[in-house]
């Protein structure tokens, strides 16, 4: 049994394809050197920040009750913030998703009377019934809490537009909110330089703007995180990035001081912020999870470039192209064709270790405007750090495909993504 064998006869992937895949394996070795090198500085931060902090084998030991005294939950939070440069973070497996993180920053943050300014255009989709940004629901959201919205179209060549954004500063603009990943957008994601120098733009008009980002997918994609660059509080998912892979659920909130403890605050009650909370499983899980996942980002962004190459070859508009920076850990194809966006989406299905028999087919997602198809087999439930793939059934009918434990595993995906379209005629070589 030989490689060549495993995927011609086992996942029946044809010659052609193999052959084309292993010359466009010859061009990547290059843009894989530059993924290593940002990874071997977050692998030395992330031991270093371990080590720094004396971690333990104790700090492994669940708690239960309050959680007083918690001296692993502790060492996460310290460890958290050391990685990340940030003042404080605090970081726990009840926080239930990222948009559950970002809540709790904006929640924050945020008192009736201010006024929200998103700088980045709209913000993930998840995040509109939480602003409230078709006005007041009476489910809780910030709009019920007389917190008004606006948001700053992002420029046509996909960056901020910070002359916008500062006019729209007005007396009551509180919170500044950033997206750093291009989430389901068409717009690149953005680096921390171009984050850095809205920022620093912002604060000269009102030097009081607490600055709050959501970094999901973005984490350690870079050698540094957006609150190095004036960023005051930033969330994330631990079933993305900084999860590694390992952790089974939480998220995290990392930034200023005072804006970790009303966080926190907010996530328990006031009064009663992080000193409290049991782990009754303990954050062995998390904290080898961060220990993995500079790692684990690192094969994804492979698997990412294999994509783009690949597909670049044979037509279809990848974004990022292989040969741009990266600065989250999606990758889009434009297929221009409903049936492809189905077909890429259950060969990815069909590369998964967990439920690789499964058919996925478009269902009518809530939040969304238009039948979504999704490709997850996880081991965790929802985990976008493994291998996975999404497409709105919309025009211009882009697959948005992200993850990879294993960046063989993603390789594996786009192989068989391929050889669906290959059989039904969609794509020749
Ligand atoms: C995943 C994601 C979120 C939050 O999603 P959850 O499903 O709540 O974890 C928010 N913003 C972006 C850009 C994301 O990718």
């Amino acid at each position: 049994m030989n490689v060549r064998n495993l995927y011609s006869d086992y996942f029946g992937v044809n010659h052609k394809l193999l052959e084309l895949a292993n010359s466009v394996e010859l061009i990547l070795s290059d843009y894989f050197r530059e993924i290593d090198k940002i990874r071997d500085v977050n692998q030395l931060k992330v031991i270093s920040a371990m080590q720094k902090n004396r971690l333990s084998d104790i700090h492994f030991n669940p708690s239960t009750g309050y959680g007083y005294g918690d001296i692993g939950r502790e060492k996460l939070d310290n460890i958290y913030a050391d990685v990340f440069n940030a003042e404080a973070a605090f970081v726990r497996q009840q926080i239930a998703s990222g948009t559950h993180a970002i809540a709790l920053s904006l929640f924050a943050c945020l008192r009736p009377g201010d006024e929200i300014l998103s700088v980045t255009g709209k913000p993930y989709d998840t995040l509109d019934d939480v602003i409230g940004i078709n006005g007041k629901s009476d489910n809780g959201s910030l709009a019920d809490y007389g917190v008004s919205y606006k948001q700053v179209e992002m420029r046509a060549d996909g960056g901020i537009d910070i002359d916008m954004a500062c006019k729209m500063i007005s007396k009551d603009t509180k919170v500044a909110y950033f997206q750093k990943s291009k989430g389901y957008t068409a717009r690149p994601a953005l680096s921390n330089a171009a984050i850095e120098k809205a920022v620093k733009k912002l604060k000269t008009v009102k030097n009081d703007l607490i600055v709050v980002l959501d970094n999901c997918y973005g984490e350690f994609v870079e050698t540094s995180e957006p609150v190095e660059y004036g960023v005051d509080l930033m969330a994330g998912s631990l079933i993305k990035n900084p999860g590694g892979g390992i952790a089974t659920s939480g998220g995290y909130i990392a930034g200023r001081a005072d804006l970790i403890e009303k966080a926190a605050y907010r996530f328990i009650a006031p009064g009663i912020g992080l000193e409290i909370g049991s782990n009754p499983v303990g954050c062995r899980h998390i904290l080898q999870g961060l220990f993995l996942a500079p790692h684990i980002v690192a094969e994804s962004l492979k698997g990412s470039l294999f994509c783009a190459v690949i597909m670049d070859r044979l037509n279809f508009k990848a974004e990022p192209a292989y040969n741009e920076k990266r600065y989250d850990i999606i990758q889009s194809v434009e297929f221009n064709d409903p049936e492809n966006i189905i077909l890429f989406c259950r060969g990815i299905q069909k590369a998964a270790a967990v439920d690789s028999y499964v058919t996925p087919e478009p269902w009518a997602m809530p939040g969304y405007d238009c039948e979504v198809i999704m490709a997850a087999g996880g081991f965790i439930q929802g985990s976008s750090i493994e291998l996975s793939a999404d497409a709105p059934l919309r025009p211009p009918y882009i697959a948005y495909m992200q993850g990879g434990l294993v960046y063989l595993h993603a390789k594996l995906g786009v192989l068989l993504a391929l050889q669906e379209m290959i059989n039904k005629g969609k794509v020749v070589l």
